[in-house]
């Protein structure tokens, strides 16, 4: 039993939930559950052009509808802005966040300069163009602000399914955005102080997202924040053997039979099979399997 467990889960409503997002709902609602711990919901709609309207109260229907109900208040991170302005501008203060006057372009452009060539399918890595020790804007109007990370080398961290992970974020993400050239927060910001401010200390989500924490380590030092422990879920494959995603077409969840698609979710996170029919009995048996 941990006494302090607090998790979450934390979409984006930019659909409806799949297959694939269940699995993760599940599993941080059962890890919660398992230490006898608060699960909350907390709707991650600051990037905007990608929500759907409606998905956010689509995406608790379906929740409700599977036994997962968010104890606290569900927390909408688009009403949260002045916490994420407060934050950036302590990073600010202390020469952890510039502004950069870059724009996709120049960047592309600095790295080709370099010899270097953007990664297919990979965001490219901010070469540093605009950081404060090379000389700052030049005179370019700020358009995004990004975190200057001051960690070189590999950070290594832990994750209890994935075990011992480890990144270079200066050399394999650069300076991250942390308020974006369209004036929207970025996930990396929101995440951080909104897991800070809400107390959470168990961090469950899809392994799709494994690959930010090392971003959200780096932030949560510089704010002085509480490192939460990471568990990453198993991805859940389509027909194509692609990751189940809203943006590769993924189908809503069919409420009609909601026990059905839980024990899919289930047998992804490798719970034995359940026999009843009730959700809530259903529930109960794989928090049991889960915390054995
Ligand atoms: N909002 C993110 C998503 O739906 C998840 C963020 C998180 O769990 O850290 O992909």
């Amino acid at each position: 039993m941990t006494p302090s467990y607090r998790g979450r889960f934390a979409p984006s409503p930019t659909g409806p939930l799949h297959a694939g997002s269940l699995v993760a709902a599940l599993a941080s609602w059962l890890d919660a559950r398992a230490h006898r711990g608060v699960w909350l919901v907390r709707i991650e709609d600051v990037d905007t052009p990608r929500c759907v309207p409606g998905a956010d109260q689509h995406i608790l229907a379906q929740l409700a509808a599977c036994g997962l109900a968010s104890d606290e208040p569900v927390v909408w991170q688009s009403q949260r802005a002045a916490h994420y302005q407060a934050l950036l501008d302590a990073l600010i203060q202390q020469g952890h966040a510039y502004p950069c006057g870059c724009s996709r372009k120049d960047i592309e452009a600095a790295l080709h300069a370099q010899g270097l060539t953007r990664e297919r399918h990979h965001a490219a890595v901010y070469p540093g163009t605009c950081r404060p020790d090379r000389g700052g804007l030049n005179g370019k109007p700020a358009r995004a602000w990004r975190f200057a990370i001051d960690h070189p080398g590999r950070l290594h961290w832990f994750d209890r399914r994935l075990g011992a992970q480890q990144q270079n974020v200066a050399t394999e993400v650069g300076d991250f955005v942390l308020r974006r050239a369209d004036g929207l927060w970025a996930y990396q910001l929101a995440v951080v102080v909104d897991d800070a401010a809400q107390g959470i200390s168990h961090v469950v989500r899809g392994e799709d997202l494994a690959d930010n924490t090392a971003r959200q380590l780096l932030l949560q030092r510089a704010l002085g924040l509480p490192y939460p422990i990471y568990l990453h879920t198993p991805l859940v494959l389509g027909a194509n053997g692609e990751k189940l995603s809203k943006q590769n077409g993924a189908q809503a969840l069919d409420l009609s039979d909601p026990l059905a698609a839980l024990a899919l979710a289930a047998q992804a996170l490798s719970l034995p099979p359940v026999g009843t029919h009730s959700v809530p009995e259903a529930l109960a048996q794989w928090t049991r399997a889960w915390a054995a």
